[in-house]
């Protein structure tokens, strides 16, 4: 998958060795500062793009308070287990927050089903990935190609593929605009705590052994001493646990390429 995307023009941009700074200056800033830093600088040209996982609702949770009338988007891949609609569901209830849902393309789907059936994911890597790519990455790439910055859930602790994300960074994947990463130096701890201090609403799946929530194919409970995001794609051996929509899904983390076997 390769994005051509033109690079972002927008003079709320700031350049790549502006960014580096607020990088290191962030780095010792909270999550809500953080929120409150891209809400004054890009106001609607930002957004925060959650699955409305744990972090995403601690996230979500944090806004409310610092501009409740911040833009919150996801991603419905069609394929999402009832628990995480029920959980969109009950955060517009509690928040009173507009969260705008976007879909794959219909007719790319359909094109997609007809040669390579409604669940291609199991059959190989590539595979997957297209499937990821029809429903999520492209997606969300309609989106971004409007915002000069998104907000993510990103914490450095959830997978090798992510121990280097920064508070803010150039995100080259997408025209170059700013993804802030507001939980980074976060762990899941720290967010379960945040969630029961101020009763944050969270995806029932939780309670059920799982730690990472996708699409309900793709996604299963983890076994102890396993990787946070090892219920994610679990028949895959060896390959990044990623999607694309965050890094290349052949990315390691150290920008080695994975092994692709069709
Ligand atoms: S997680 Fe599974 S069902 Fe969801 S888009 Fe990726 S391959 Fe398709």
């Amino acid at each position: 998958m390769v994005q051509t995307e033109k690079k972002r023009t927008s003079k709320l941009i700031p350049t790549a060795e502006e960014v580096q700074k607020l990088a290191d200056e962030f780095e010792d800033k909270t999550p809500e500062e953080l929120l409150r830093w891209t809400f004054d600088r890009f106001g609607g040209r930002a957004a925060i793009c959650t699955s409305l996982q744990s972090g995403g609702m601690a996230i979500l949770d944090m806004a409310h308070k610092v501009d409740p009338s911040a833009r919150v988007f996801t991603i419905d891949t069609g394929r999402l287990p009832q628990e995480t609609y029920e959980v969109i569901d009950q955060a517009r209830d509690r928040y009173g927050m507009a969260i705008e849902v976007y879909s794959p393309d219909q007719d790319d789907l359909a094109a997609m089903v007809a040669k390579h059936g409604i669940n291609p994911f199991y059959r190989s890597y590539s595979l997957r990935l297209l499937c990821c790519e029809m429903r999520k990455v492209n997606p969300l790439n309609r989106v971004l190609k409007d915002l000069d910055a998104w907000v993510t859930g990103l914490m450095r602790t959830q997978s090798s593929t992510r121990k280097n994300v920064r508070k803010i960074e150039i995100d080259e994947t997408h025209g170059g605009i700013v993804k802030i990463n507001p939980l980074a130096d976060w762990d899941s701890k720290q967010v379960w705590e945040y969630i029961r201090e101020y009763d944050v609403p969270y995806n029932s799946l939780y309670d059920k052994g799982y730690t990472s929530i996708g699409c309900a194919p793709c996604t299963r409970a983890i076994r102890p001493g396993e990787d946070e995001r090892a219920g994610r794609w679990w028949w895959e051996r060896g390959m990044p646990k990623e999607c694309g929509i965050h890094m290349g899904p052949q990315s390691n983390g150290n920008n080695k390429k994975a092994e692709v076997k069709a």
